[in-house]
């Protein structure tokens, strides 16, 4: 039997973080073969029947999909107001995979989905400074010293932010690159400068880039780039 630590079961399983794995083990909610698990137990997942609040565990198999994600389109698995999801675009995906984070309702780009708990607790700790590259395209002309006012940063209502780089491409485009991902940041950005944003597309997340990819179109990750993320 190949033994694990509970916790490690738990968050491979897509569950959660390994973290709050332990606290729900610590809580007393998991159970191992009907009987409470404690702190610091392994078991199989293939022998052993696994429980959390009372209900066993499936163990599907790790997931890692990149979508191309398309305007008019929400990243969620399910809005109540019927508007379309990324959920309805990865379908053919059996596993119940989630967004790494959001892309707002118009824009659109590389959107990584997974049911890895871990990776995604991970991808999204400012500690990791994971890199997020946009194009952002303004309604009015930018000053051509945009991206040094991008990376010096600007004020914005919740704290300070910044680009790691930022370029001007032409008369109303920019490319940027963020470590962060708080809500709207981009457009509240330009925003701060006086350049409401038109069009947005994130190119790059990590690595990951568009590269053979239509919109509202998916792959799965190489097992190395699968590995270079984690
Ligand atoms: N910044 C935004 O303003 N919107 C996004 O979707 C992503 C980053």
């Amino acid at each position: 039997p190949v033994e694990q630590k509970l916790q490690k079961i738990l968050a491979a399983a897509g569950l959660t973080s390994r973290r709050k794995a332990e606290a729900w083990i610590a809580a007393g909610r998991v159970r191992v073969n009907g009987a409470v698990a404690v702190l610091g137990m392994r078991a199989d997942p293939k022998r052993d029947v696994i429980e959390v609040d009372g209900r066993q565990i499936q163990f599907s198999p790790r997931r890692y999909v990149l979508l191309y994600k398309p305007p008019r389109t929400m990243t969620t698995l399910y809005d109540p107001g019927g508007r379309p999801t990324v959920r309805d675009l990865v379908r053919d995906v059996r596993e119940r995979i989630y967004p790494v984070g959001r892309l707002d309702f118009m824009t659109e780009g590389a959107l990584l989905m997974t049911n890895d708990g871990d990776l995604t607790v991970r991808l999204l700790h400012p500690r990791y400074g994971v890199e997020k590259e946009y194009i952002a395209t303004t309604r009015t002309p930018l000053p051509p010293d945009i991206g040094d006012r991008l990376v010096t940063g600007v004020s914005l209502d919740d704290g300070p932010a910044r680009a790691l780089r930022a370029v001007r491409l032409g008369e109303r485009k920019v490319r940027l690159v963020l470590t962060e991902g708080r809500r709207h940041i981009v457009r509240r950005m330009l925003d701060a400068l006086g350049h409401p944003v038109v069009h947005l597309i994130r190119v790059r997340f990590a690595f990951l880039t568009l590269a053979g990819l239509a919109p509202g179109r998916w792959r799965h990750l190489e097992p190395a780039e699968v590995r270079r993320l984690r």
